[in-house]
């Protein structure tokens, strides 16, 4: 077991706890705090027992120095003052006598949010690729590291694999919870049990299809990806995604678990990827050359639903179609619904089709929505996550 936050007496101590706060901001204007608010539990326990708090995250891709502007966490420590009704110091360096000054003066339950730690990259990419200097750095301004970060569980970077390296440490409360929901997925889940993989390519899945397929008793596919697994079966597919490279794949998975392997038997399809789009549905063999798949039918969500409603364990990762235009969005919202009316656990892998479960307003009625989407899926892949790895076992 791994140590988290509540092993530790906190009371005096300088707390390093890494968020991901890696939120949608437009023109300073932040879309959506469900991440911020995600990481108040961790926060709320640590001022409780009398820590100084220093939050560090990464927000977007820094490349150029206009890039900073874009993704200064300015707006975060705002946010997050407001959710907290609290008042968070935001300082404006990754390193250096401002930030140290700071931390220096820091009393009990204070909280410091210090800048994008992602600026470390425009000097060597120092904090994406875990610069040893930088990591030895960051740990030196406090006395334990929290990790609760589930978004970039699966990273290898300074600001969490560098500060696990040289600092005592454990999980947050976040990252607690994710591991508890997640594993029941793959230990001992519930059956039936059935996996829906969607969203746009075959090769993001393949490692949990290779880790889980002798796990499930169905797998249910939509989405882009269904495509290649189409193709592979022999149907034409018209203008719609295909990756070439992973069909020879799909085919030998589709014979070794004809059974177990579900393919959509309709298809809504159109010439154009627009608000507007004219749409036809049709049956497999039906579709036209110039047409693009970019849902699931009607008839295919009536399948879906069979298999989903008598299940005890649900996985879900990746849209059933292109959601984000409403002509294709039938699909996705159909799943939902049917999933939220389910007695299953209900489990959504996070990424784009955790935006979908909020978007439809289907959040509270599944039983955890995961705050990563890479990352859940390098998790139920049962590859070895360096960043979790590296937090002292109990
Ligand atoms: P992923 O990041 O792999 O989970 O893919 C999510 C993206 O897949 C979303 O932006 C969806 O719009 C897109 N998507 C889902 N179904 C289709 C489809 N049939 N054709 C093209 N894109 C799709």
């Amino acid at each position: 077991m791994k140590k988290t936050i509540k092993d530790y007496d906190l009371k005096g101590k300088k707390v390093i706890i890494r968020c991901d706060y890696n939120v949608p901001i437009e023109n300073g204007v932040i879309k959506d705090d469900s991440r911020i608010k995600a990481s108040l539990k961790t926060i709320r326990y640590a001022r409780k027992n009398g820590a100084k708090i220093i939050l560090l995250s990464h927000l977007g891709r820094i490349k150029t120095e206009e890039d900073k502007q874009k993704y200064t966490l300015k707006p975060v420590a705002d946010r997050l003052s407001k959710l907290l009704r609290k008042k968070v110091t935001f300082i404006d360096q990754t390193r250096g006598k401002k930030l140290e000054n700071a931390i220096n003066n820091m009393k009990e339950k204070d909280i410091i949010l210090i800048e994008n730690t992602r600026f470390e990259d425009l000097n060597g990419q120092k904090e994406s690729k875990n610069n040893i200097q930088l990591g030895k750095y960051w740990a030196s301004l406090g006395d334990i590291f929290i990790n609760d970060a589930f978004g970039t569980i699966h990273r290898i970077h300074a600001s969490n694999c560098g500060l696990a390296e040289n600092l005592p440490n454990g999980l947050g409360l976040l990252v607690e919870n994710e591991i508890k929901k997640l594993t029941k997925l793959i230990e001992n889940p519930k059956k039936p049990y059935v996996i829906i993989l969607g969203g746009s390519k075959v090769s993001d899945k393949i490692g949990v299809i290779e880790n889980l397929i002798n796990k499930v008793d169905y797998l249910l596919i939509c989405g882009g990806m269904a495509f290649t697994f189409l193709k592979a079966a022999g149907f034409n597919i018209g203008d719609s995604l295909l990756e070439q490279d992973k069909i020879a794949y799909c085919k030998k998975l589709l014979e070794k678990h004809e059974n177990k392997i579900i393919l959509p038997i309709d298809i809504i399809t159109s010439k154009e990827i627009s608000e507007n789009a004219k749409t036809n549905e049709r049956f497999l063999g039906e579709i036209k050359d110039d047409e693009i798949g970019l849902d699931i039918g009607h008839k295919t969500t009536e399948v879906f639903k069979q298999y989903l409603e008598d299940s005890k364990t649900i996985f879900w990762n990746g849209p059933a179609g292109y959601f984000e235009l409403k002509p294709f969005q039938n699909g996705t919202k159909s799943l939902l619904d049917i999933i939220s009316k389910t007695k299953a656990y209900s489990v959504i892998g996070g990424g784009d089709s955790a935006r979908a479960a909020k978007e439809f307003n289907y959040q509270d009625k599944i039983k955890h929505i995961s705050t990563g989407g890479g990352a859940s899926l390098a998790f139920l892949e049962g590859i070895n996550l360096k960043a979790l790895d590296l937090i002292n076992e109990k």
